[in-house]
């Protein structure tokens, strides 16, 4: 079975994030989305709320699934059995950020990360712009997927 972890913190999920998993479906078997926890990062929703709003995004999806991990992301990858990463690159910072993550993975376990190149309708969006907005009560629906509801959370 091809199974693919898409791993990220989706603090919280944009439609960038729904671009690049929809996208990859043919591509694999199973997708995981894997919601990293890690205790230097501070996130503005917590991992049950980030859980959520992805659940509610994918919930007709029978080849998504939602789990959240914590430690080596390569470690996670092997308990699941997952021979593949999926990441999605926005621009050349995204793409020499994760060139080194990529090699240092492959040769530490052999799994390969698999890049979709952003939507050009996606590509601006981050999970970092979307807080913002939140945090100062601006409009952030048309940056995240319509079943998102954060006010009612
Ligand atoms: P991380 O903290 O690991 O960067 P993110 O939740 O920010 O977690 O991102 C997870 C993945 O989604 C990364 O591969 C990132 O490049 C990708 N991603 C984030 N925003 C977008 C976007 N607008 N379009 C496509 N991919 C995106």
């Amino acid at each position: 079975m091809k199974r693919a972890l898409f791993p990220g913190s989706f603090d919280p999920i944009t439609n960038g994030h729904e671009d690049i998993i929809l996208r990859a479906l043919p591509l694999f078997d199973e997708i995981i989305i894997g919601v990293g926890i890690n205790s230097e990062k501070k996130y503005m929703f917590s991992i049950e709320k980030r859980m959520a709003f992805i659940d509610s995004v994918f919930s007709k999806y029978k080849k998504i699934k939602v789990h959240f991990y914590e430690g080596l992301t390569i470690k996670y990858c092997k308990s699941i059995d997952a021979d593949f990463i999926l990441r999605g690159l926005r621009n050349p910072a995204d793409f020499e950020f994760e060139k080194a993550i990529a090699h240092t993975n492959r040769k530490l376990s052999g799994i390969e990360t698999v890049f979709l190149l952003t939507s050009s309708k996606t590509s601006f969006i981050s999970s970092s712009i979307v807080r913002d907005i939140i945090k100062n009560k601006g409009d952030y629906k048309s940056l995240v997927p319509s079943a998102v509801n954060f006010s009612s959370k």
